[in-house]
């Protein structure tokens, strides 16, 4: 069928309508509103354009391009087909808080109880959100068991320049950790105002450079860290980690509670140890049970994120401090992969219901 120019004029007629309805995930702003979209030539049935994202979007790009190419399918008449370039959007993120830290979002991980893998996940989840191309940092604010720098083999003092603490580097990851900065086996005892004070300095004294995402590991169970950090500045979620056992989804109620107090939003739970394939056999045995995690989300109406499988490549990287050569192995790669992706669009989702941020 040969497409007039009537029908080009006709699908242009329809497109402000079609960008105001689509969101950019980021802003939860429309497209109408936004500068993001641009190069829009109609030839025939075909439609072409370019979209900026900005690098924060990495991890959903492809996503988020076949849902305007289907959504600009069925709202413009005559339209069959989109292609949309996708190009990088360099805005430098707008400063957050009075502290002024240039991140877009802030992202606690917490948990109920030690030793469920939340520093597992935290680090695992800054590692992924880099592999897809965002801007990570990771501030291990667990001062009471500091783990981040044994799971990435990094030690030392970082230094001071320039009036600002230098972050350790992490295949050029900027990590912050309280374990840089005491001894090892020294015991700490934290004083609230101690606290307060060191997380501040943490996030408003380091040099953290531009950052899509800061994921900061949380002191489990308690409650003054959280405090401080929703104190200090707009936090974008936490994320909640735990195993499929029914105790530590008693203490994982806990931490949801301490989150939801603080007016942090919960983005979701993730299942750790979940089941575990033998290497022998290739069968799959589900040691703490399995689904409880799930199952548990849907009763508090949170999201749920996705279950990463307990594995010996997990184990071994991390006693070795190479977590970052875990993701090497599909069976960690690929859930982390669907649990970041599914944290980005419980983000969106916040995005798209709150009052609007600045456009990009
Ligand atoms: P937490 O921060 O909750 O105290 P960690 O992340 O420090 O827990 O993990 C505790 C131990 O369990 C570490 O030795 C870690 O390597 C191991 N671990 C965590 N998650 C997994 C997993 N999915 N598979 C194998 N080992 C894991």
């Amino acid at each position: 069928m040969r497409i007039t120019s009537v029908d080009a004029a006709t699908a242009n007629q329809h497109l402000p309508d079609a960008l105001r309805t689509f969101r950019d995930p980021e802003t939860g702003r429309s497209l109408a509103d936004t500068n993001q979209l641009s190069g829009v030539q109609i030839t025939g049935n075909r439609l072409g354009c370019r979209l900026a994202l900005t690098t924060y979007c990495r991890p959903i790009a492809e996503e988020v391009r076949e849902r305007l190419s289907s959504h600009l399918v069925a709202r413009l008449p005559g339209i069959e087909q989109v292609d949309i370039e996708l190009v990088d959007l360099d805005r430098p993120p707008t400063p957050l808080g009075q502290i002024g830290l240039r991140v877009r979002r802030v992202i606690a991980v917490g948990s109920g109880k030690g030793g469920v893998g939340k520093s597992t996940v935290a680090t695992l989840l800054a590692l992924t959100l880099k592999r897809f191309g965002c801007r990570v940092g990771l501030m291990d604010a667990d001062v009471y068991g500091p783990s981040v720098p044994q799971l990435l083999g990094l030690s030392g003092r970082p230094a001071i320049a320039d009036g600002k603490i230098q972050p350790m580097q992490a295949n050029g990851m900027p990590v912050m950790s309280m374990g840089f900065m005491v001894e090892r086996d020294q015991a700490v005892i934290w004083r609230g105002p101690m606290l307060h004070g060191s997380i501040t300095q943490f996030l408003r004294d380091t040099n953290w450079g531009q950052l899509d995402y800061l994921i900061i590991d949380m002191p489990p169970g308690t409650g003054d860290i959280a405090l401080t950090l929703s104190q200090l500045l707009p936090m974008g979620g936490a994320v909640v980690a735990c195993t499929p056992q029914e105790v530590a989804l008693l203490d994982a109620g806990k931490a949801i509670a301490m989150f939801r107090q603080t007016k942090i939003p919960v983005l979701g739970l993730v299942e750790n140890m979940s089941g575990f394939v033998c290497p022998d056999n290739g069968r799959r045995y589900d040691i703490f049970g399995k689904g409880g995690v799930r199952q548990r989300a849907e009763q508090l109406q949170l999201p749920f994120l996705g279950e990463l499988p307990i594995t010996m490549t997990l184990r071994e990287a991390g006693d070795a401090g190479e977590l970052e050569a875990a993701l090497e192995d599909p069976s960690v790669l690929e859930p982390m992969q669907a649990i970041s992706r599914q944290m980005l669009r419980s983000l969106e989702d916040l995005a798209s219901r709150q009052p609007l941020g600045p456009a990009l």
